[in-house]
């Protein structure tokens, strides 16, 4: 990958089937360690230290090939050039050996479209008798009953299929292909008939964002385990159809707080990925209905928090860089050239991430900082800076407010 349009953004959304398993949740390429305007040392303490922090999510773009054209995503013919430089069976099956040591993480196959990758389902195996849990985020479309077969014998135990929409018309101009919509709903069932977890992803951008309520009776419809609603971040690719296509913050609050409706029904587990200020919302409406937020009330919600990039979650490229998550491009090491374990515990990236208290803007000063943190990635995007405030929440946090003389 030579530049920012190459590399990113990696699909989160597809990418995301990991954190709602039974066990426990991504411009150029920069080597920027330390966040634009950080009073940082020439070293990062911690980093020397190598502290712990227990990883949780793995996801690894297994390939950047892929059959569809997505709006927000690189050229097939770009994609095609890059996966000679994927990483070999060897190469991922050496860095998913450390996985163990570093806390039992979820390891999550995502791409381009993994499916598209030759020995997916020889690795898959691998991982699996590692005992780590695995997960495939996939378009859906390749999935014949073979295939479907092949994906529950290889020990795959959750299968994500991304809908960029609730109908056929929006999904299909939003992926480039006519029909592509039925076909992932073919792949859904086919891989729910083996017995195997599905669950439906989808891209929350202004195209879809009054699909909500229709996506989650599909999801019921479907009979899905899950549904994730990623919302976009402004990263690559993605930066060009930023004006047009992101949410406003003001949707975004109302779409977060419709979620957090749907959770409270209990029908299906929903859950807002890459959307940190969600767990702001929550804390927020529990508080307001005088609920205490637990495992029993709250699900997984209660148990993990809005970022998680860099303290429980990474993300390994096509070509074995690894970065924080799949949408904040600062390259933290390479698993070429050094072991996941070194680069987990050691990297200076990794360690300013894993400190909110460094965090700046409304972030800094939020009373629900610890819980969200917002995301590093659109922080980044906006400012050059990872540890800026998050811009696509409207929360005004209480010390602010306390200082302008608008609480008391
Ligand atoms: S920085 Fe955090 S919230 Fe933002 S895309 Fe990455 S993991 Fe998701
Ligand atoms: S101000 Fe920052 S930490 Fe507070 S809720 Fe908003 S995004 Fe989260």
């Amino acid at each position: 990958m030579s530049d920012g349009k190459e590399s990113f953004p990696y699909r989160l959304t597809e990418a995301d089937p990991g954190e709602s398993l039974p066990v426990e949740e991504p411009a150029a390429l920069v080597s920027v360690p330390e966040p634009a305007s950080a009073p940082a040392p020439a070293r990062h303490p911690q980093a020397e230290a190598g502290i712990e922090n227990p990883l949780r999510l793995l996801f690894w773009e297994t390939t950047c090939l892929c059959n569809l054209e997505c709006i927000h995503c690189r050229r097939l013919d770009t994609a095609a050039e890059l996966a000679g430089q994927d990483l070999t069976t060897e190469e991922a099956q050496s860095f998913i050996a450390e996985l163990p040591q570093l806390g039992s993480p979820i390891l999550v196959l995502s791409g381009g479209e993994p499916l598209l990758r030759p020995d997916i389902f020889e690795v898959a195996r691998f991982a699996a008798q590692q005992g780590l849990p695995v997960a495939l985020a996939t378009n859906g479309t390749l999935i014949d009953q073979d295939v479907a077969r092949r994906i529950r014998e290889s020990g795959i135990r959750r299968v994500s299929i991304s809908l960029d929409g609730a109908d056929a018309a929006t999904h299909d101009a939003f992926r480039g292909m006519p029909g592509s919509f039925e076909q992932a709903l073919t792949g859904f069932r086919r891989v729910k008939a083996e017995g195997v977890s599905v669950q439906v992803n989808c891209t929350i951008a202004r195209h879809n964002m009054r699909q909500s309520e229709a996506l989650y009776q599909l999801a019921l419809s479907l009979g899905a385990d899950a549904l994730h609603l990623f919302m976009l971040v402004p990263v690559g690719c993605g930066v060009e159809i930023a004006a047009e296509q992101q949410v406003p913050a003001e949707k975004y609050e109302e779409i977060l707080n419709w979620l957090y409706d749907k959770s409270r029904e209990g029908r299906i587990q929903v859950k807002a990925t890459c959307a940190p200020h969600y767990f702001r919302i929550l804390h927020q409406r529990a508080k307001e209905e005088g609920v205490e937020v637990t495992r029993e009330t709250h699900g997984m919600a209660a148990m993990t928090k809005g970022c998680l990039a860099g303290t429980g979650v990474c993300f390994v490229s096509h070509k074995g860089e690894v970065f924080p998550c799949g949408y904040l491009p600062v390259e933290c090491g390479n698993v070429r050239r050094q072991s996941l374990k070194t680069i987990w515990r050691n990297s200076e990236v990794f360690a300013w991430l894993r400190q909110p208290e460094l965090l700046r803007g409304k972030c800094g000063v939020c009373e629900y900082q610890k819980v969200c943190l917002g995301c590093r990635a659109r922080a980044y995007a906006a400012t050059g800076d990872y540890l800026a405030e998050e811009p696509y929440c409207i929360y005004v946090p209480l010390k602010m407010r306390r200082a302008s003389g608008c609480a008391p």
